[in-house]
């Protein structure tokens, strides 16, 4: 990836720094229109989109805000919104001592980010074949491609029944998702196609829940499957896509092989499909 030059660059001020400028003096300078905060550790982003961005749902792009050196500091972000919205939405955890986020989570209406329009990612329809059921796997801030894809009436129309399942340490951490799909039934544009596809199955791994424990630990002993009243994942009919840690999406993998399904690819099509929520 190359360096935006850093003439160019200053034109974009730091976060800390920023002046209301509502018109985006840059290709790569796109507006934040809405911030919103979960927790201490989780908040969302709303940003106008470049007239010439086409996208995936599902997809990710490189974003980010001027470094102390002047130049641009980026991190990949999956898109939270679906490809038909007007704007873009993110979903951003917060470390305290992370480059980006550090900065990223003091942004407000008005501030500009840095956005290259160069969205990629393996979390999308054309990387799976055919299915009947779809399972969206996310811990954590991997629910934001699925935030995407839950509002693209493409999941609903390729699909008959589709599973979202987020696990998180604390109930408050789920927030953003339980709303998201709460919203989704009576939704203007797509809740009539949503019907009663959808299944939303949250849980918690360290404060007490309705539902306790890992994803991994739920498939294995087959909870998830009787609380949904399902016989099992089937390599025929189901398909699945799963963003997290290295970790769950390793043991997922190994899950979802163990039920017959293959890792696909945009060039290759198969059942599954993977993207790491972070490195590290
Ligand atoms: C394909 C891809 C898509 C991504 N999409 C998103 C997204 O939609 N939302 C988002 O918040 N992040 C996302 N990330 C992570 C993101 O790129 C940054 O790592 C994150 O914004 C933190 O940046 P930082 O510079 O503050 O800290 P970094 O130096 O990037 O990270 C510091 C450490 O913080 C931890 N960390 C980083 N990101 C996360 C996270 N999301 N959840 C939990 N721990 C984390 C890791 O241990 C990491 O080593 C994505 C990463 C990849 C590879």
């Amino acid at each position: 990836m190359g360096i935006t030059p850093i003439l160019t660059m200053t034109e974009l001020k730091p976060v800390t720094d920023a002046t209301p400028i509502k018109t985006p003096m840059l290709p790569d300078a796109q507006t934040v229109t809405a911030v919103e905060h979960f927790t201490d550790r989780l908040f969302s982003f709303r940003t106008t989109r470049p007239q010439s961005l086409r996208f995936r749902s599902g997809e990710f792009v490189m974003i980010g805000l001027v470094g102390d050196n002047g130049k641009p500091l980026l991190r990949a972000y999956s898109i939270a919104s679906p490809s038909w919205d007007d704007e873009l939405e993110f979903y951003s955890i917060k470390v305290q001592d992370g480059p980006l986020t550090s900065k990223l989570q003091h942004i407000q209406p008005g501030d500009q980010i840095i956005l290259r329009p160069k969205p990629v990612g393996t979390l999308v329809h054309d990387a799976l074949l055919p299915g009947k059921r779809i399972w969206f796997f996310a811990t954590g801030t991997g629910f934001a491609p699925f935030a995407s894809l839950l509002r693209d009436p493409e999941t609903y129309e390729q699909y008959d029944e589709v599973i979202i399942t987020h696990t998180c340490r604390d109930v408050a951490e789920l927030e953003y998702g339980r709303r998201l799909v709460e919203s989704l039934p009576d939704d203007p544009l797509i809740g009539e196609l949503v019907g009663d596809k959808l299944k939303y199955y949250p849980t918690t791994t360290r404060e007490q829940s309705p539902k306790m424990g890992r994803i991994t630990t739920l498939l294995k002993d087959g909870t998830v499957f009787k609380d949904l009243g399902i016989d099992g994942i089937n390599p025929d009919t189901d398909r699945a896509m799963v963003c997290g840690s290295m970790g769950l999406n390793t043991d997922l993998k190994e899950i979802l092989e163990s039920f017959g399904l293959r890792e696909g690819a945009n060039s290759d099509p198969a059942e599954y499909v993977v993207e790491k929520a972070f490195v590290g």
